[in-house]
Formats: C-alpha cells, structure tokens, sequence
C-alpha cells in the first residue's frame, strides 16, 4: 500500500498546470496568478501627508516652545488630487489635507489640531502658530517607502486574494494572468442514494458529498459540475464516467472503489480506456482510493463513507487540484496547539483524526471517529494525523492540518 506522500507526489507529479488566461483585474479576485507582476510605480507616488495640518520645514520650528510660539505664514493650501503649492521660504508653511502632496521645501507636517490659527496679518495670509518643534518628516508619507517601482508584486503560483488586488489595483494594473478555472466533474454512485427532496424508501439515504465537496472546489477556484446520483450498475456509471470525461478536467467519484460486489468504478474507468495509477492508500479514514488518468483527464476515486470522502479530499484532490491551477504551495496549514485530551490509535495505518481547536489553540476530538460520523465531521476544523500504534497524551503540543473553511 502506499504512504500518503508517495500518493501525493504521483499525483502532483502527473499533473501540469493549465493553461493560463489574460484576464481583466476586476475579474481575477481569487484566481491563481500565472505571471509574476512588477511594480510600474512608486508606493507612494509622490511625498504626501498623512494628516490633515500644515507642511513646514521642521528648521523653522527648532525653538518652538509654548512660552514663545513660532509663527508661520500660510502661503498655501492643496487639496488630495492637486499639484503642490510652490516651493516653501523660510517662515513659510502650506495647508495640506491626507494624500495632498508635500510641497517642495517642506519636511515635516504639523497636525492641525497642534496649531493656533492667528488672524490674519496685513498682507492678508493667515499665520499659524506652533508651540512644539516637528521632526524632519514626521507625518510625511515618503515616496516608494512601501513598494518601489521595479519591486516583484506578485508571483506566479500565488492567490489573488484581497490585499493583492488593492496592490494591483493601486498601480493601475489592468489585466493579469491567471489559471483558467478547472472543472470538476461530481459523480455519486451508489443505489441507495436520493436526491434532497426525494422521499426515502427504508435502506435509502440522502446522497452527501456532491454539495459539500462543491462547496470546497468552489473555495479552491474549481468550478464544480454535479452530475446526478448513479446507481450501481456498471454500464450506467461507464456511460456517466464517459460524459463527466468529456466535460471536465477531473472527475471525481464517490463510494463504489472497494471490494464490494457492487464496487463498479475501478471497472467502468478501465473499460473506457483509464489507467488506474494506484486504489490504496495506507490512511484511515479512506484505504480505497482510485487514482487514474484517461484521455489527459483524471479520475479521483473516492470512497463512499462521507468522513473518508472528505478527508481523502483533502489530503490528495486538493493537491491536485492546487497543481493544476499552478499553485506554488499545496500543503494544507499546520498549526500547533495543546491536547485537552489522551488519544490513541491502535490501527495498523496513520489515523487522520477529526479534531476542534479553540481559539486558545486546546484541540479536543470533534466527536465519533467512524468514517461515518458526519455529525461530529461538521464540527470538526483541522485533522490530527495520529502514527499507528501510537497514543499522544493530554496536555500534549501536537500540530493539526486546517483547511480553508476551518
Ligand atoms: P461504498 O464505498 O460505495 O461501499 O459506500 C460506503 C458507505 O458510504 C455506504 O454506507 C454508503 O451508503 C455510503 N455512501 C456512499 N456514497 C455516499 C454518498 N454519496 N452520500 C452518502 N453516503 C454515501
Ligand atoms: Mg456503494
């Protein structure tokens, strides 16, 4: 049987990215950057004011003090959007507003608040008095002191999330490259499964993976394609595999990839010509597990058992999925925390555990362990990867793999 990285490496290792698409920005928020991006400009652009308040030049006011006040002639006033006033004398200071240029000459702002506006004097300029001396650039947002022109914003592999699109957006980038959105055929086997909303015979069940491992694509930056539930009849879900082939860049299946009498996925992909890579894995929950390429397309064969259908997606179609779009980092996120208590398995396979960490960081079992206990599966928000025979104390530091909705 395979180790779970031996599993993981042939399958990233089978798949290259696709294709990328030149997109607008605007349409891009999410998607996978194919293309590293530079910085055209400055962040800033230009020297501005972090304050509603007066330019000076910060010599000026070296004496300031509340017994003998400086006082400064106003001999201008930008508004944010306008060009800055003409360059600053000796005595001189400007009005400025957040984001207005520094006028040249100036070094410093002084906050309005910490100013006495005087009246005005007998050339009609307002003067300012100022009590406090300024350090040289106090309250001046430098040119380029957050990104310079030339500067890697963006490279390729990364997600776009919110903070790289105000980045983008804020140098004017207007179309970038990214991974065209993969398609995901879902199709769910098995004879007792119904629709929601169908009536339930005794010994039938509502079908459960399609939605929630829609859900999950759809976070990814897939697009999910549900196909309805197939029964168990082989030349039914060869029919089905052939179409959901045909329509998408990945298939996944549930339930169907034991050893059951009814177990007809394996068969029904070999017989349109699949190549089956590898059906187990040596992780509880989830043994049975297909792996399989046809036509340039892949087969993610997953087991029926809801627990073992999520947690095998997680460890190894997220993988493939992140790679495929390009993504440079397709480990799910570790975080250490505190057991609250003893846990143990006994089993001859590594146990993904369904675990709750709080937001102290104390991990505590979700619930059930069975790889049918979707109950305690809702709860859950990270996987402790338990070694075999191996009992992990309480009050133990462990680490627990999170996932993007945990
Ligand atoms: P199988 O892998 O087909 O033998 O299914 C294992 C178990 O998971 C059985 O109890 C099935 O009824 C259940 N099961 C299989 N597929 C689904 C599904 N899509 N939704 C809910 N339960 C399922
Ligand atoms: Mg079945």
């Amino acid at each position: 049987m395979l180790s779970l990285e031996e599993a993981q490496a042939r399958i990233t290792g089978a798949i290259s990215p696709v294709e990328p698409i030149r997109i607008d920005l605007t349409e891009a928020a999410g998607g996978i950057v194919r293309e590293a991006v530079s910085a055209p400009l400055n962040l800033p652009r230009f020297d501005n004011s972090a304050m509603d308040g007066y330019a000076v030049r910060s010599a000026d006011l070296k004496a300031a003090c509340g017994d003998n006040p400086v006082s400064l002639e106003v001999v201008g006033e930008t508004a944010a959007g306008q060009a800055s006033t003409g360059p600053l004398g000796e005595g001189q200071c400007a009005r400025v507003f957040t984001g207005s240029p520094i006028p040249e000459g100036a070094d410093a702002v002084v906050m309005q608040e910490d100013v006495v506006v005087a009246s005005q004097d007998e050339s009609s300029r307002s003067r300012i008095l100022v009590s406090e001396p300024v350090a040289a650039w106090e309250f001046v947002r430098l040119v380029g002191e957050d990104v310079k022109a030339g500067d890697l914003l963006v490279t390729s592999g990364k997600r776009l999330s919110p903070g790289r699109m105000g980045l983008l957006s804020a140098m004017g980038i207007e179309k970038v490259s990214v991974a065209r959105p993969v398609k995901v055929g879902l199709v769910a086997t098995g004879s007792e499964l119904r629709e929601p909303g169908e009536p339930l015979q005794s010994s039938q069940i509502y079908e459960s993976h399609r939605y929630s491992l829609a859900g999950f694509l759809r976070q990814l930056g897939a697009t999910p394609v549900v196909y309805p539930i197939v029964h168990d009849d082989f030349e039914a879900i060869r029919q089905r595999l052939e179409l959901a082939f045909a329509e998408n860049d990945v298939v996944l299946t549930s339930g169907g990839v034991s050893v059951g009498a009814f177990d007809w996925v394996k068969g029904a992909f070999q017989a349109l010509g699949g190549e089956v890579d590898f059906w187990k894995v040596a992780i509880k929950p989830g043994k049975p597990f297909v792996w399989g390429k046809l036509n340039g397309g892949f087969l993610f064969g997953l087991p029926g058992n809801p627990v073992s259908a999520f947690v095998t997606f997680l460890l190894l179609v997220r993988p493939g999925i992140l790679s495929l779009q390009g993504v440079d980092s397709l480990e799910l996120p570790s975080h250490p925390g505190k057991l609250t208590e003893p846990v143990s398995n006994p089993g001859a396979r590594r146990h993904f555990m369904r675990v709750r960490v709080d937001k102290t960081g104390n991990i505590s079992l979700a619930g059930g362990q069975g790889s049918h206990h979707l109950g305690a599966l809702a709860e859950a928000n990270g996987l402790l990867d338990v070694a075999p025979g191996s009992t992990l104390n309480a009050n133990e530091t462990v680490s627990v793999l999170r996932w993007e909705w945990s």
